[in-house]
């Protein structure tokens, strides 16, 4: 059984996969990827130290800072977090189960799906989540961007730059991004905006060639030649594999109070998954460290016959 497992590898687990190293704690962390949605960040220019820097190159620096300290990683999906006697089980969809005396739940947030015929189908071919990641590939293609939020029109301005035509999805009556965000997509010359539109079904043979969409008073329907659809309508908490085990908020978030504890002892939650509100790359990474130090302290302060040896920390 392990001190300390921690679950995700983005801001918040990598940091707390710090400070638990730093307090000489036996810890695992188990994530599907290294960096999480800093990924998809093309521009970051509000974590401090650093004036400008990619989301990937901030991953690299992460991944440097975190190989020099004795921590092991698993790769996989975890499915199911329970209580055991002295302490927790995580079990990850390939079937492997890992034990820990305490738990860090830092499993961010993942792209909200848009749920027609269609999506599952073609995602990877012509459906994708993160426009940063892969405007590119669509140069020279028309695409319809779902969304007319800052992450939508974020999306839809970088792809008005190297495609023929954007068009912009949103259900209801006016776009909700930023102003300044608006007015560079209501100037561009090659972009059709349909408000009070609903997405319908996505078509293709290998890859995408079409979405068809519904105006949601009129009922008239539209079939657009795409060959991209980017869905951009907001971001879900990573929490399935815990809701059984804590009461989420009504967005399916973990609450926690101001020690990163949840309602469950030795059981931390860190990052986006949280209710923590704002939601960004210094925040998270805060809260991580904020959680490793709280499990620390818990595991420290466990009954001596229950408890595995603890090091104190060196500095
Ligand atoms: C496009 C975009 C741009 C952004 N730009 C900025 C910016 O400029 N500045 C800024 O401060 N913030 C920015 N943000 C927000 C910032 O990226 C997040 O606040 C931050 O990444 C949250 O960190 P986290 O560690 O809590 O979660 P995440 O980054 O979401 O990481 C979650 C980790 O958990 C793992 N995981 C999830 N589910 C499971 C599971 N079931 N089993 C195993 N592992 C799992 C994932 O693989 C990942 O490693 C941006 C976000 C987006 C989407």
């Amino acid at each position: 059984m392990h001190e300390l497992i921690i679950i995700g590898a983005g801001p918040a687990g990598l940091t707390a996969g710090v400070y638990a190293a730093r307090k000489q704690l036996d810890t695992l962390i188990i994530s599907e990827n290294v960096g999480g949605q800093t990924t998809w960040s093309s521009e970051i220019e509000n974590y401090l130290g650093f004036m400008y820097i990619t989301g990937v190159e901030l991953v690299e620096r992460f991944e440097e800072h975190v190989r020099h300290f004795n921590l092991r990683q698993e790769f996989g999906r975890v499915t199911r977090l329970s209580r055991i006697e002295h302490g927790f089980r995580v079990e990850t969809e390939d079937l492997r189960e890992f034990d820990a005396r305490a738990v860090i739940v830092a499993s961010g947030k993942s792209p909200r799906m848009l749920n027609v015929p269609g999506e599952r189908q073609f995602r990877g071919k012509g459906v994708t989540y993160c426009s940063t990641c892969d405007a590119p590939l669509y140069a020279g293609s028309e695409v319809a961007v779902i969304g007319g939020g800052n992450s939508g029109l974020d999306a839809a301005v970088q792809l008005l730059k190297i495609t023929p035509k954007v068009y912009i999805i949103e259900r209801t009556d006016s776009l909700r991004a930023d102003e300044v965000l608006q007015t560079k997509a209501w100037a561009a010359p090659n972009v059709e905006i349909l408000l009070q539109t609903l997405p319908m079904e996505i078509s293709g043979d290998v890859t995408v060639s079409s979405i068809s969409v519904q105006h949601k008073s009129t009922g008239e329907r539209r079939v657009l030649p795409v060959r991209g659809v980017f869905v951009e309508i907001g971001l879900v908490p990573n929490t399935d594999f815990i809701a059984d085990l804590v009461k989420l908020n009504k967005l399916g978030e973990i609450p926690v109070n101001c020690a990163a504890g949840t309602e469950i002892p030795g059981l931390f939650a860190a990052g986006d998954v949280t209710d923590v509100p704002e939601k960004q790359i210094i925040i998270a990474a805060g809260e991580g460290a904020k959680a490793a130090l709280q499990a620390y302290s818990y595991l420290v302060r466990l009954p001596a016959m229950a408890a595995p040896p603890v090091m104190r920390p060196t500095s």
